[in-house]
C-alpha cells in the first residue's frame, strides 16, 4: 500500500475516533443529543470508509463483491430494525450487542485458524481469547436478554441451586482452557472449548435474572460487547478498534453503575440477587383500602386553580405516546400562569433517558426538567403533582417500608405535594409488579383512563374553562 494511501486511512481512523468521543460528550445532554447523534453516525462512516481503502496482505483490492453482500444484508436487517417503537429500545439493543458480539467471535475465530500454523505470540493469543470468550458469551446473553424483554422468554427469574457455583465454574473452566492455549497456542483442538463454553455462560448467566433487571443487564453487555472489539483491535492492530471498544466498553460500565445506583441495587445484586418476580399485588395484611377517583373536569378544575405544578412522567406516557398532549396541557397551563415543571426520575420508563426523549420529541423546554434531587426539594411546595403513567418511581414504599423488594431504590417524592393526582388505567403494578401505597392515600385522586386520552380530556376542559 502507498505511504499516501496509509496516511489517509490513519487520518480517516484518527478523525472518526474523535468524532466518537465528541459523539459520546455531546449525548450527555439532551441540548446537544441529536449533535452527537450525527458525530457518531460520521464517525462511523469515515471507519467504513478508511476499512474499505485497505488492501489485501497480499498487496490486492478487497474482494468488494463479499462487502457489499454484507452491506446489503446488514441494510435489509438494519432498517426495519431502527424503527421498532420506542418501547422496544431496550430489546432491540440488545440484539445489536448480539450482532456485534457474534461478528468479533467470528472474526477472532477466523483469525486464529487463519494464523495457527504461523507462531502466535503470547499477547496476540492472550487478547484473541478474551475477544472470543467476551464475544461468546454476551452474543447468547444479549439473545437472552432480547427473549426476556420481548416476552418472549420467561421475564421471571429461573433460578436453581448452585448456579452461581455452575456459572462461576464454567466462566473459570473458559479462562483456564484461555491459560493453557496462550501457553500453547498450537493446541488447536481446545480453541472451540473457548467458544462454546462461553456460550453455554452467556445463557445460564442470563436465565436467573428477572426481567425488570434486564436494562441494566443490557449495558453491562454493552460493557462486555465493547470490550471484545477492544481486544479484537489488538488483535488485528487497529487503534480505531481499540479506541472505540474501550469508550464502548467503559461507558456501558458508567450506565450500569448509574442504573444500579437509581434503583438502589449492587451490581452483585443484579447480577446473582434473582430480583424481579412479580408479586402479588394485594394490600399487605390483606386490609380493605379505598382509592377515590376524579373525572377529567375536577382535575382540570384542580390543575386551573393550583399555582405551582410537577408533571411525573413514566412507562405509560410512552406506551400511551401521550407526550405531545402533555404538550398541549403544559401550554394550557403556562398561558394560565401556572408554574409547571417536569420530575424526571432516572429509570422512569423502560431505558435510561426514556423520558427526556419523549419530552423533547414534544418540544418541552430542556429547563422545565428536573433531575430527581431538585424536583424532590421542590415537591413540598408544590400544589398539584400529577403523575402520568408513573408507578414504582413514586412508590413510598421504597422510601418508607423497609419489608418491600424495592426498599432504598430513590423515589420522587410526590406524596409531599399537596395534591396528587394518578393517571394510570387501573389499580395495576408497575413493572416491580408490587403495590403502590400513594393511590390511597387521602391526597391522592386517581384519574384511570389512557394517559393520551384523559391528558387530552383536561386539555379540553381547561379550554372549555378558560372561554
Ligand atoms: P412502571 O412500570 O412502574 O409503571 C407504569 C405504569 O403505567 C403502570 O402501572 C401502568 O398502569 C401504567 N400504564 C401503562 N400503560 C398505560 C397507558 N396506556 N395509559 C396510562 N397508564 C398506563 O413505570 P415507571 O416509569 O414508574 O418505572 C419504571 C420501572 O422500570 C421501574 O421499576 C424501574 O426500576 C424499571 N426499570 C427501568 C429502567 C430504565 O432504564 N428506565 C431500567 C431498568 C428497570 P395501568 O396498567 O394501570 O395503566
Amino acid at each position: 500500500m502507498t505511504t499516501g494511501m496509509t496516511v489517509l486511512i490513519e487520518f480517516l481512523y484518527l478523525a472518526a475516533s474523535a468524532l466518537f468521543i465528541l459523539s459520546l460528550r455531546w449525548m450527555s445532554s439532551p441540548k446537544s443529543a441529536r449533535h452527537g447523534v450525527w458525530a457518531g453516525e460520521i464517525g462511523m462512516a469515515l471507519a467504513i470508509a478508511g476499512t474499505l481503502l485497505h488492501r489485501t496482505p497480499e498487496g490486492g483490492a478487497l474482494h468488494y463483491q463479499y462487502i457489499l453482500i454484507g452491506l446489503a444484508a446488514g441494510c435489509i436487517i438494519g432498517v426495519p430494525l431502527g424503527r421498532v417503537a420506542m418501547t422496544a429500545v431496550p430489546q432491540r439493543t440488545a440484539l445489536s450487542h448480539a450482532f456485534g458480539a457474534f461478528c468479533v467471535t467470528a472474526v477472532g475465530i477466523a483469525h486464529y485458524y487463519s494464523q495457527v500454523g504461523e507462531h502466535i505470540g503470547k499477547f496476540e493469543m492472550g487478547v484473541l481469547c478474551a475477544e472470543v470468550i467476551l464475544g461468546s458469551l454476551t452474543f447468547t446473553g444479549s439473545l437472552m436478554a432480547a427473549g426476556k424483554l420481548q416476552e418472549v422468554l420467561p421475564q421471571r427469574p429461573i433460578t436453581y441451586r448452585g448456579a452461581n457455583l455452575v456459572n462461576l465454574s464454567l466462566l473459570a473452566a473458559s479462562v483456564a482452557v484461555a491459560i493453557y492455549l496462550i501457553l500453547n497456542p498450537g493446541q488447536t483442538s481446545l480453541f472451540p472449548v473457548i467458544v462454546a463454553v462461553p456460550l453455554v455462560f452467556g445463557i445460564l448467566m442470563i436465565i436467573p435474572i428477572g426481567g425488570a433487571d434486564m436494562p441494566t443487564v443490557i449495558s453491562l453487555l454493552n460493557s462486555y460487547a465493547g470490550l471484545s472489539a477492544a481486544a479484537m483491535g489488538f488483535v488485528l492492530n487497529s487503534k480505531l478498534l481499540i479506541i472505540a471498544g474501550a469508550l464502548d466498553g467503559s461507558s456501558g460500565f458508567i450506565l450500569s453503575v448509574i442504573m444500579s445506583k437509581a434503583m438502589n441495587r449492587s451490581f452483585t445484586n443484579v447480577l446473582f440477587g434473582a430480583f424481579g418476580q412479580v408479586q402479588a399485588s394485594a394490600a399487605p395484611g390483606g386490609e380493605a383500602r379505598t382509592a377515590r377517583s376524579a373525572t377529567p373536569e375536577e382535575a382540570a378544575g384542580i390543575l386551573g386553580a393550583a399555582s405551582k405544578v410537577v408533571i411525573v412522567p413514566g412507562y405509560g406516557m410512552a406506551v400511551a405516546q401521550a407526550q405531545h398532549k402533555v404538550r398541549e396541557l403544559y401550554d394550557s397551563l403556562t398561558r394560565r400562569g401556572v408554574d409547571v415543571k417536569f420530575g424526571i426520575h432516572p429509570v422512569a420508563g423502560r431505558m435510561p433517558g426514556h423520558m427526556n426523549v419523549l419530552l423533547a420529541e414534544a418540544d418541552i423546554p430542556y429547563d422545565r426538567l428536573l433531575d430527581l434531587e431538585d424536583i424532590n426539594a421542590d415537591l413540598p411546595q408544590t400544589d398539584v403533582a400529577l403523575i402520568i403513567g408513573a408507578n414504582d418511581v413514586t412508590n413510598p414504599a421504597a422510601r418508607d417500608d423497609k419489608t418491600s423488594p424495592i426498599y432504598g431504590m430513590p423515589i420522587l417524592d410526590v406524596d409531599k405535594a399537596r395534591t396528587v393526582m394518578v393517571i394510570k388505567r387501573s389499580m395495576s403494578p408497575g413493572f416491580a409488579g408490587i403495590d403502590n401505597p400513594l393511590y390511597y392515600l387521602d391526597h391522592t385522586l386517581m384519574l384511570f383512563g389512557d394517559a393520551k386520552a384523559f391528558v387530552g380530556d383536561i386539555v379540553r376542559e381547561l379550554g372549555h374553562g378558560a372561554h
